[in-house]
């Protein structure tokens, strides 16, 4: 099954605008800079306009406002040895095997290229042929765009090239496609993809509301093919920026046999400005998690820093003393001396 013959899956601007009494030529405006994609699914999802997955999928003035920002504040261009092949760190890849989503979600790190025609497309033997090389890779990452919007047997064919090299120990993916195009997880992917494990699949789900029975449908599907899931969360002012929205999210994550993995500050990318949070709510966020939800529920808060400096995990409350002793903070507020000997 190819993805993206699905027509019908998708909802046109001008069906949306019909709607929701849109201002159809100014939309039109921004998606000419920035695509816009939308799946039924997802729209069916919607309650009102502006309500938090509205704001996630619907092109907003904003992203055209000139913000100062870098299209690549990662500096992702610069780290790819081949095209679409980011190699940042000594041991893992991330390779953008595709260069399109389901969605085209307005706060995209990958602005830049996601969904805009030529970008973002990896020369194929030439990225297996730098994996093959360099012995050191041990962990893939497919990224993009969306992987699972390759068609099954494009898919196999990324999945076995890996396969077939002995120090590529384990494959990861990155999909929003169980939240935006739950449809795409089928029996016939997923008995593919067992094929292929050690397989590790990380997902995006940013709000409660995204988690619905076609969704928890998906990721059950994967799960029952032996695929590990992670979750992805990008701190997004107006959707997600609240503890009770979070510690929501992540429960029910949960039930769905997804791990929360990252939650994201946002990167410095252009044009997603108004989505930004400030780390202090983030942090505010994470200590509101703390010894109120399940371990399980908790995942690293991290930032991505610029220029390719590579990802750091933030802990509320944490601070080295002169003497090398650490003041650490409970989940109840307390300050704690504690004695690194
Ligand atoms: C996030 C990321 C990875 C993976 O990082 P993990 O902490 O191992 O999940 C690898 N390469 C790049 C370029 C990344 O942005
Ligand atoms: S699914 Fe991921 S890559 Fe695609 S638009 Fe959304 S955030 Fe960007």
């Amino acid at each position: 099954m190819s993805a993206l013959s699905l027509e019908s899956s998708y909802i046109t601007l001008d069906e949306l605008a019909r709607c929701h009494d849109l201002d159809l030529q100014a939309v039109n405006k921004i998606a000419a800079t920035y695509p816009f994609r939308l799946t039924r699914h997802y729209f069916n999802l919607i309650r009102e306009k502006g309500d938090p997955l509205w704001l996630q999928a619907v092109p907003d003035s904003s992203e055209l406002l000139h913000d100062q920002q870098l299209a690549d504040p990662l500096n992702e261009n610069g780290l790819s040895p081949v095209p679409g092949l980011i190699h940042r760190y000594p041991d893992r890849v991330v390779w953008l095997v595709s260069g399109s989503c389901a969605v085209y979600c307005r706060f995209c790190m990958r602005k830049r290229g996601v969904g805009c025609s030529g970008a973002m497309v990896t020369d194929m033997a030439a990225s297996l042929a730098y994996i093959r090389e360099n012995r050191e890779i041990r962990d893939v990452i497919l990224s993009g765009g969306d992987p699972l919007m390759l068609g099954d047997d494009q898919l196999e064919e990324t999945l076995s090239a890996l396969r077939a090299i002995p120090h590529v120990e384990i494959i990861r993916i990155g999909t929003r496609v169980p939240v935006t195009l739950p449809e795409r997880i089928t029996e016939r992917l997923c008995t593919m993809l067992r094929r292929y494990h050690p397989l590790y699949v990380n997902t995006h789900f940013n709000h409660p509301d995204e988690i619905c029975a076609a969704s928890s449908n998906a990721c059950a599907m994967l799960a029952d093919a032996g695929v590990q899931l992670g979750n992805q969360t990008v701190l997004l002012k107006g959707v997600n920026d609240d503890p009770a929205v979070i510690a929501s999210l992540f429960r029910k994550l949960l039930q769905i046999r997804v791990k929360p993995y990252y939650l994201h500050q946002m990167d410095l990318v252009k044009g997603t400005s108004h989505f930004r949070t400030p780390v202090a709510r983030g942090l505010e966020i994470m200590a509101s998690l703390r010894g109120n939800v399940s371990g399980l529920a908790v995942p690293y808060y991290v930032i991505d820093l610029p220029e390719g400096k590579g990802k750091v995990p933030l802990l509320p409350g944490h601070l080295v003393n002169p003497d090398g002793t650490l003041t650490l903070t409970t989940y109840k507020g307390e300050k704690v001396v504690y004695m690194d000997l």
